[in-house]
């Protein structure tokens, strides 16, 4: 499902607000999309290749691929985008390993007459895109906080409950997106004292995980508890931004002694389904990123076909990226716990067979 709201508002002639070149782009079935992709730090993003090679061949398009390099992913997203356009590639997707670091390449982009559509990631501070197709990121870190209220209530029916506060990484749009959503539901509670977050750490500057790095989120945890919880102070819950660091905070939980604690999640990582199921893990946010990919690749098939790219929408509240707000293509996320996994996974093969085994 996507949200089709309001009809092409601001979008009336394709790649209208994008300044220069853009309108120039000529791609036809047969053509290489150049599609740019972040670290694989967690499952989901080392699946975006097979989704984007799938959706591209079933459209009739060659895919040229680039993951970033663990050193250095910046330079390299940067290099990669530069390669793309002297090769001639006229459609590159990027999912940004920094949101606000490619604006020189996107400039030459553009220049050259390539579309850009950021995808996953939106790209920030500059004009030089034109799509952006992800999910609706805000309501994802709604349905985290959600989930994690939800889970709080099912293990002690009265507050105050004391929880911890995780964040993706800083250079990726998403991880802020994520975190303003959850704390849209979390702070009222928080400044009412029904939610208590005894280590003080609140802000996004402090509750980051650098680079999504689950090691990262581990030795976090662990000071926290040293720092915190080590003296019998019960932590009932954890709003971890993803599935990856929830196992990663979930391992630190258990190495520290504790159990029992409420911890979130996002993007429904098969590893994660076992502990779904036994509660290790409350919940995670579904987001389908086989469809993300399909989106995406129905955007580049209208321009090949010379027409508007449809189910294209302005939407302030996900694409504006600081200087313009860039036409939104957003897919429904699904939150997921123990209740209702088989049905929210029902489709995913490998989903569905870690619901299967885990059920056993
Ligand atoms: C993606 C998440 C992913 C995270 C870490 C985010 O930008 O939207 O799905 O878990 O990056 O890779």
């Amino acid at each position: 499902a996507v949200l089709l709201a309001g009809a092409l508002a601001g979008c009336s002639s394709r790649n209208s607000d994008s300044g220069s070149g853009a309108e120039d782009t000529v791609i036809q079935k047969g053509d290489t999309v150049g599609v740019i992709l972040p670290t694989k730090t967690s499952e989901n993003v080392a699946n975006f290749e097979t989704y984007w090679n799938e959706a591209l061949a079933e459209a009739g398009f060659k895919a040229d691929i680039h993951y970033a390099a663990n050193s250095n992913p910046v330079p390299d997203q940067q290099s990669a985008l530069q390669g793309m356009i002297t090769k001639g590639i006229k459609v590159i997707a990027i999912a940004a390993q920094d949101s606000a670091q490619m604006g020189a390449q996107l400039k030459q982009a553009k220049d050259a007459g390539v579309t850009i559509i950021a995808w996953d990631r939106l790209l920030l501070n500059t004009q030089d895109v034109d799509y952006y197709v992800s999910f609706n990121n805000f309501v994802v870190g709604e349905q985290q906080a959600q989930s994690l209220l939800e889970g709080l209530k099912s293990k002690k029916q009265e507050g105050p409950w004391n929880i911890e506060l995780f964040a993706g990484g800083a250079t990726d749009n998403n991880a802020t997106v994520f975190f303003n959503g959850a704390m849209s539901v979390l702070q009222p509670l928080i400044d009412s004292g029904e939610l208590v977050v005894l280590s003080g750490q609140t802000s996004f500057q402090q509750v980051n995980t650098e680079g999504w790095l689950a090691q990262k989120a581990q030795q976090r945890m662990a000071n926290l508890i040293t720092s915190t919880y080590e003296s019998g102070t019960e932590l009932d819950g954890v709003l971890s931004p993803n599935d990856t660091l929830a196992r990663a905070i979930i391992t630190a939980l258990q190495q520290g002694g504790l159990s029992g604690q409420i911890v979130t999640g996002q993007d429904g990582d098969v590893a994660s389904v076992p502990l779904i199921l036994d509660g290790t893990q409350y919940s995670t946010v579904y987001k389908d990123n086989r469809q993300e990919a399909i989106e995406a690749v129905k955007v580049i098939s209208a321009l090949a076909a010379g027409e508007d790219p449809v189910a294209v929408t302005d939407d302030p509240d996900n694409s504006d990226n600081g200087v313009k707000v860039v036409p939104a293509v957003l897919v429904t996320s699904t939150l997921v716990t123990a209740k209702n996994a088989a049905e929210a996974f029902k489709d995913n093969p490998s989903l569905s067979k870690a619901v299967a085994e885990a059920t056993e």
